[in-house]
């Protein structure tokens, strides 16, 4: 343990935290008094990133700190969750929630665009929870949150590269789920319906409202909505729950 290290509050890693569901999940840990790991794909958004980090500790009183890594590349995902660890002396609940679409009908749909998106939803996932996995384990104690979707529950259309890799996270969690409760450490995954963020800023406004017709609430979610449930799954008191989806969309998928 460094002298710098707070261990006396549970630890968190918040992937994809520098805005949208991430940066909401961040600050409802810290409000629920965990210190917390922010990230960011790039070097780019590092000084905003440590911005918010300064702003949260502020708020909360707790320790956030901020690292930029992509979960995509194995080795600055490794690196992540290494530095995480070691700024805390502990690493009590990691929620995968860095995620990217790249839609498009199937049929016009690109590689590259199915493989990256492969690349940073599932993969980074596998990543992260691979390296954390191996400290829950040891601390016999862990809760891991992984960010899927609707898409990768019912499948959308314009989706098929962010389904897949939506409902492999869904694969992973459970497996993940199995291999990991006899030693204290839960995984379960969270399926957004739609949420106002930076993502869904990219529908057409009569998009929106089409999808908002469907939907039985008749609104978009909010990023507060999606935190408080991610706040529960990475508690204590979610200790029984293992290998679960929870859908949080209004009803969309009733
Ligand atoms: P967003 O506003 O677009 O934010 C995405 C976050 O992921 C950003 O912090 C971004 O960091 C980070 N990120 C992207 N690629 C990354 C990489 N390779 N490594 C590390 N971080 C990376 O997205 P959001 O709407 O909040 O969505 C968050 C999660 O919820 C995603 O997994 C998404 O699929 C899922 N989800 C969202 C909705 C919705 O309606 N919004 C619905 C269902 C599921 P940078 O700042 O560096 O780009």
């Amino acid at each position: 343990m460094n002298e710098s290290q707070d261990t006396t509050r549970r630890a968190a890693l918040v992937t994809g935290s520098s805005r949208g569901i991430g940066l909401a999940v961040a600050e409802q840990l810290a409000a629920a008094g965990f210190n917390v790991a922010l990230n960011c794909s790039s070097e780019a958004g590092l000084s905003a990133l440590r911005e918010q980090a300064g702003r949260i500790a502020g708020e909360h009183g707790v320790q956030v700190v901020a690292i930029a890594a992509s979960v995509a590349d194995e080795a600055e995902a490794n690196a992540l969750v290494e530095q995480a660890h070691e700024a805390f002396g502990r690493l009590d609940a990691v929620v995968n929630n860095a995620g990217i679409t790249r839609d498009g009908l199937m049929v016009r749909m690109k590689d590259d665009d199915f493989d990256r998106v492969i690349d940073v939803n599932l993969k980074g996932t596998f990543h992260i929870c691979r390296a954390a996995g191996k400290i829950m384990m040891k601390q016999r104690y862990g809760r891991i949150v992984n960010m899927s979707s609707i898409s990768g529950v019912g499948g959308n259309a314009g989706q098929a590269n962010y389904a897949a890799s939506k409902a492999g996270v869904i694969g992973l969690t459970k497996t993940i789920a199995r291999e990991l409760a006899a030693r204290g450490v839960t995984a379960n995954a969270v399926a957004p319906g739609f949420i106002s963020t930076d993502m869904t800023d990219a529908l057409s406004e009569k998009q929106r409202e089409a999808i908002g017709e469907q939907i039985p609430m008749k609104r978009f979610g909010t990023v507060d909505d999606v935190a408080h449930l991610v706040g529960f799954l990475a508690s204590e008191e979610s200790g029984y729950i293992t290998g679960q989806v929870i859908c949080i969309d209004g009803g969309l998928a009733l």
